[in-house]
């Protein structure tokens, strides 16, 4: 006989794993499937370290769930007796009308946030690492850090696991289809049947949601870490994790020395180059590397760096750049979790809770009105009548 599951969910990456760990944890009779292994080098989800911050530039409204994702990891943290979150700040760099600078501010006033402003002067002082032009500020998050991605995602699996949830790794679903009792869900010759499902495909997203085609733009993403001459200056206690706004040369992320290969640098969005998800990422190129060499030269002058390692990986980019939790329209058996445009690891721990709440009582108390299929339609519209790369739906 099948078993019947209440929940099925697909995608056992960042937001999969954390949604399969609160559904097992309400005793919820849930089953998961991977295609390939936790954290693995062709998802979104893997190399070392992932930023979060508390007064968010992108849109203060995102602050209330950052508030509930930090409780979430504090959880997670003391159920695995390890640790995840590492709050060493952040510090937010650009002009004083730069987009970081002006909506890390307005965050931080509106929540009521410390965040805490310091010139070229001071900065050159306190974090000599850094090389800032005279007319550039930086804004300290204390609540800031970095998270351990790979950690996280084994940490909810475990949890999942002894909470008695079924892990199917390896195991790729082919195809849902709903009917008016439940869902069936094909992996290869088996098919298993629950009464809800929730995709988190992650780059792979639009091949179960044809919906999405055209909508979620998967893109290759490249960081490479530099071996530092000087050691002293990007130790985790002296050197915060950073977001430098660089105008029309957009944005770029880095973290201090945490691991054996040194502080690590990346661009958002690197060269918005869309990707076949199926096939491997293209590898780092010297564009790529020319890139990343010249910003860490100019941006942290004092670790005086070399790189030694690279890596590629996976943004899945959504119009607007907010994210998508909702059923799909039309279809209330069926839970879209996104892919997060470069910007929803640290999310991770709210979205699980988000998506269990969706998959078991049809809702949320959370805030999530802004993370809709409608909306998305929107935006999508929007930067298709402007034709722009930013796609920002104006709120
Ligand atoms: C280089 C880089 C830096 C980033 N930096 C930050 C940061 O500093 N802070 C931040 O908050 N966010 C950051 N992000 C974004 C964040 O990491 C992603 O939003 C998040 O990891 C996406 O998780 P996911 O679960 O959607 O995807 P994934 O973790 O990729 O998981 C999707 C999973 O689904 C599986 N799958 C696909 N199709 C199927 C199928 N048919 N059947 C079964 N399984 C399937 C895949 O194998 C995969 O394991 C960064 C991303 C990258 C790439």
């Amino acid at each position: 006989m099948t078993t019947r599951y209440d929940v099925a969910v697909i995608g056992l990456g960042a937001m999969g794993s954390a949604a399969l760990s609160f559904l097992a944890a309400r005793g919820v009779r849930v089953i998961g499937f991977e295609a390939a292994s936790p954290a693995h080098g062709l998802g979104s989800s893997h190399g070392d370290s992932r930023l979060i911050r508390l007064g968010y530039f992108e849109d203060p409204s995102y602050v209330p769930l950052l508030h509930r994702a930090y409780e979430n990891w504090r959880s997670l943290e003391t159920r695995l007796r390890e640790r995840i979150l590492h709050v060493t700040g952040v510090l937010q760099i650009g002009k004083p009308d730069s987009k970081i600078i002006t909506g890390t501010r307005a965050s931080c006033n509106m929540h009521n946030l410390s965040c805490d402003e310091l010139s070229a002067d001071q900065m050159r002082k306190r974090f000599p690492v850094f090389g800032l032009e005279d007319d550039e500020i930086a804004l300290l998050d204390p609540q800031g850090g970095w998270l351990k991605p790979e950690a996280a995602i084994w940490g909810y699996l475990r949890m999942a696991a002894a909470d008695g949830a079924a892990l199917h790794m390896g195991s790729k679903v082919d195809q849902i289809d709903p009917d008016d009792n439940g869902v069936n869900i094909v992996a290869g010759e088996h098919t298993y049947r629950a009464s809800k499902v929730i995709v988190a495909t992650g780059s792979w997203i639009s091949q179960l949601i044809p919906a999405l085609q055209n909508i979620a733009n998967p893109i290759r993403q490249v960081v490479a870490w530099y071996r530092p001459a000087n050691g002293f200056a990007t130790d985790p206690v002296r050197m915060p994790a950073f977001l430098r706004d660089e105008g029309e040369n957009g944005s770029f992320f880095g973290f201090p020395e945490i691991g054996p290969d040194g502080v690590k640098i990346g661009r958002h969005a690197h060269f918005m180059e869309s990707i076949n998800p199926d096939a491997p990422n293209p590898a780092v190129n010297d564009a790529d590397r020319a890139l990343l060499d010249t910003f860490a030269a100019k941006s942290l002058p004092g670790m005086d760096g070399r790189r030694v390692n690279e890596t590629t990986c996976r943004y899945t980019m959504l119009p607007g750049e907010d994210f998508l939790l909702d059923h799909l329209p039309g279809e209330n058996r069926v839970i879209v979790a996104s892919p997060c445009s470069g910007h929803g690891f640290k999310f991770t721990s709210v979205i699980g809770e988000i998506l269990a709440d969706q998959a078991t009582k049809g809702g949320t108390d959370l805030p999530v009105d802004a993370f809709t299929f409608d909306r998305l339609i929107k935006a999508a519209e929007h930067a298709k009548a402007t034709k722009t790369e930013e796609l920002v739906l104006p709120r």
